[in-house]
């Protein structure tokens, strides 16, 4: 394990803001978390867990803690007849694994193609895109069991996915080792989701997982900023659910709301709102902006802070309420959590 000191931690989010850490420690096994955790009870020390930081909102404050930063690599595959498992371990690229299984022809993740971050962060908020999710795959997540110290498998019923939402958000509690997906050998191409259909009609080749994943790399290059110019977490705000009665008031005064339904009512595009409703794309203030592409996504300029971003995040927040009456929630979190 690396032990680091007084680590900037806006050298290790990709929103670019953050204080300093007192100690970083980069881990590459179980063994090197159990140390991490343990040099950090020696020095009375709160920890937290760290994959590559896409996202965290870091405090602009010291952090007096230990960031246990998670490099575990490792990819392994297991062949089950019509289905192939495939473990990753926690720290491995998540677009590596999605290029990986692509390259074995392997179906079920091309559709998360391109997501920033970590294998062991994808089930934290059950990362998802173009009308998949990794809960669609999972099969199971072996953690490390923090309250005590064993190492536990969490089979997918047992991580309580919901929208952007597990267990692992719950509490600190689980660090992510591995996390072992089940994939498929047969054809089971996802291409409903809109861009794709209409890459399709513009004949891009959609017949692989492969040139899935490619297409959908492309589409996601032109609705994300390029995150060696700014700094960004992706979508910063979650799409809200309201109940039907709440839908069709608003289709009263906005007959163009878009809505989804799903089991707890109506799903809300917040991207709708802060674009069509309230003209915010490209809105900016100070070193902050919503993304002129897509404005779900908020963009910060070299010297933004957490608490600019902060009273950015909660401006937009309370407009959207006075606009909708909806309170929308941040998907990305605050560090350390
Ligand atoms: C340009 C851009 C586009 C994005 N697009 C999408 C998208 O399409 N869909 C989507 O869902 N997300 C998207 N994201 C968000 C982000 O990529 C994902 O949430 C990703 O899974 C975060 O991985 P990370 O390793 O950076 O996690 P971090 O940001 O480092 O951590 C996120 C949280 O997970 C915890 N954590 C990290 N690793 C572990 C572990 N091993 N064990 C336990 N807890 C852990 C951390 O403590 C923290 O609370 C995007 C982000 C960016 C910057």
């Amino acid at each position: 394990m690396i032990v680091s000191e007084n680590v900037p931690l806006s050298t290790h989010t990709t929103l670019r803001v953050g204080g300093t850490a007192r100690f970083f420690i980069e881990c590459e096994s179980k063994e090197d978390i159990q140390n991490a955790l343990a040099f950090a009870l020696e020095h009375g020390l709160l920890w937290s867990v760290l994959g590559e930081g896409s996202n965290v909102l870091a405090g602009d404050d010291v952090y007096n803690g230990v960031v246990i930063a998670i490099r575990i690599p490792g990819i392994a595959f297991v062949d089950a007849g019509e289905e192939v498992q495939i473990t990753a371990g926690a720290g491995v690229a998540w677009d590596a694994l999605v290029l990986e299984a692509a390259r074995c022809g392997l179906w079920g993740l091309e559709n998360l193609a391109g997501i920033p971050g970590t294998v062991g962060a994808a089930p934290v908020q059950n990362i998802g895109a173009y009308g998949a999710e990794v809960k669609d795959t999972l099969k199971e997540v072996s953690a490390l069991d923090t309250r005590t110290g064993q190492i536990r498998i969490l089979v997918r019923d047992e991580c309580a996915f919901g929208y952007r939402d597990s267990i692992f958000k719950f509490s600190a509690r689980f660090v992510i080792l591995s996390v072992t997906f089940c994939l498929q050998k047969a054809a089971q191409p996802s291409i409903e989701y809109k861009d794709l259909k209409e890459a399709l009609a513009q004949g891009t080749d959609l017949s692989t997982p492969a040139s899935i994943g490619n297409a959908v790399r492309t589409i996601r290059g032109r609705k994300f900023p390029d995150l060696s110019l700014v700094g960004t977490a992706g979508s910063f705000f979650k799409n809200p659910t309201i109940s039907e009665e709440a839908y069709a008031s608003l289709k009263e005064k906005f007959s163009d709301m878009p809505g989804f339904p799903n089991a707890r009512g109506v799903k809300i595009p917040t991207a709708f709102i802060l674009d069509h409703m309230l003209g915010l794309r490209g809105y900016t203030e100070g070193n902050i902006s919503l993304f002129e592409n897509q404005p779900l996504v908020l963009v910060a300029r070299n010297g933004a802070t957490q608490k600019e971003i902060d009273t950015f995040a909660n401006n937009i927040a309370a407009r959207v309420h006075d606009a909708t009456g909806i309170f929308i929630e941040r998907e990305v979190r605050n560090f350390p959590t």
